[in-house]
């Protein structure tokens, strides 16, 4: 394993790179779950189209007109993806954070939102920050059937009238574990409230489909998605984008200005989901989150979960050999999953651990707490620290720790990669 990768002075400095042998990267880099590695038919896409982009929805010539149609195709991709219904909207962020927190902008006056504290900060913390919307927090439920009944009680409680919505990841960032986000949607619709589903993890590494799950919206990230980074998708109900104000200001969201008789200026802004896109768009970014949907819906997802689940197996397998390994989860060692696991190593402070499997065995995990503070702290009964710069304290060794490991891989990860993985922890 050492001989595969080697510090090499880059600018100045040691600085572990891949090595690459015959075309192939060894570096395993087991982190998907922060982001993924595009694949090589995105790449292809997006340099083919490259010589040819212009100005999208503002040109008369040509390449104009090429972009705006691959702009607008890669938005009905896209939709198609999701499983979009006829009047949803899809509208391109930078991101899942971007994406709820346009959300959190629109949400009409006096919304109550309910969210567990068990979601990642992008999905926890966007609501609180819009004047006039109050959230709820709910306790970190035990199983699908604790977080359906903690829901439901909590929706039941408050008062029946006034716009209501429930934000839930469909997989956790943490544990990989999937959430009943089915049962929730029908109990907040039960209710009257609406319901943003986080995909995140979901989208890469399970099939989605909005319409069958009954959610009103989903939002994604493209470089989790194995296209590259700088965009993501807000997707499902138009009325109430289509009634806020426009998330951004400019060019593009405005159908007409005028100025007014006494000085100032009307606007008319866009009904679609231009209204929240001002600016020149990320064509490119739509594009490559376009096609990595669709070398996703050829390659087949019942081939991706098959294959994610003998590497998930290969893992929780290895892993159960070692005595001093806890696999971190909310619902339980047989709950569903995608390929993300976090643990902790008895005696083993975590970070020094990550940094053991990158600099000894060119392995890139992740340690810390995976901006899901709240829940990382539940899974392992610690109190609230001073997170630190990177939000990852440090645990004095033979200490309790007081953040984890996550080991995380999906399309395309090898064999070789988690089994080298296995080979180390052990
Ligand atoms: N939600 C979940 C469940 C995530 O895992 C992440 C990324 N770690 C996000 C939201 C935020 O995604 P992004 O950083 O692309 O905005």
């Amino acid at each position: 394993d050492r001989s595969v990768c080697a510090p090499l002075p880059v600018l100045g400095r040691d600085v572990l790179v891949p090595l690459v042998t015959g075309g192939e990267a060894v570096y395993a880099a087991l982190d998907y779950a922060a982001s993924a590695p595009a694949l090589q038919r995105v790449w292809d896409d997006v340099a083919a189209y490259a010589p040819y982009y212009g100005s999208v929805h503002r040109g008369a010539g040509y390449l104009s007109q090429l972009s705006t149609d691959l702009f607008e195709n890669s938005r009905t991709t896209i939709a198609d993806f999701l499983g979009c219904r006829a009047d949803d909207q899809v509208v391109f962020t930078r991101s899942t954070t971007d994406s709820l927190n346009l959300l959190a902008a629109v949400l009409p006056q006096g919304t109550r939102v309910f969210v567990f504290e068990t979601e990642h900060h992008a999905s926890l913390l966007p609501w609180e920050q819009r004047a006039g919307v109050e959230v709820t927090y709910l306790n970190a439920p035990r199983t699908h059937g604790e977080a359906v009944d903690t829901l439901e009680k909590a929706l039941a409680e408050r008062e029946p009238c006034g716009p209501a919505l429930v934000c839930v990841t469909g997989a956790s960032n943490v544990t990989g574990e999937l959430w009943p986000v089915r049962e929730l949607a029908a109990a907040a619709h039960a209710h009257g409230a609406r319901i943003v589903l986080d995909a995140a993890q979901l989208a890469p590494h399970h099939p989605l489909d909005i319409a069958e799950l009954d959610v009103d919206w989903v939002a994604f990230s493209g470089h989790k998605l194995y296209a590259p980074f700088g965009a993501g998708v807000l997707a499902g109900r138009a009325d109430w984008l289509r009634s806020a104000d426009p998330y951004l200001a400019g060019g593009g969201a405005s159908r007409k200005v005028s100025r007014r008789t006494d000085g100032g200026v009307d606007v008319e802004w866009h009904t679609t989901a231009a209204r929240h896109e001002a600016g020149s768009p990320n064509v490119i970014g739509a594009y490559a989150i376009a096609s990595a949907c669709q070398a996703l819906t050829e390659a087949g997802f019942d081939t991706l979960v098959a294959r994610e689940r003998e590497l998930i197996a290969k893992v929780r397998a290895g892993l159960a050999e070692v005595p001093e390994v806890k696999v971190l989860s909310l619902f339980g060692d047989d709950a569903p999953r995608v390929g993300v696991l976090s643990f902790v190593v008895d005696g083993w402070n975590s970070s020094h651990f990550a940094a053991a499997l990158s600099a000894e065995y060119g392995i890139g995990v992740r340690d810390g707490l995976f901006c899901a503070h709240p829940l990382v702290r539940t899974l392992l009964g610690s109190e609230p620290q001073d997170p630190g710069e990177c939000g990852a304290p440090e645990a004095a060794p033979g200490e309790r720790s007081l953040n984890a490991i996550r080991v995380s891989f999906g399309a395309g990860t090898p064999d070789e990669h988690v089994d080298r993985f296995v080979r180390a922890v052990k």
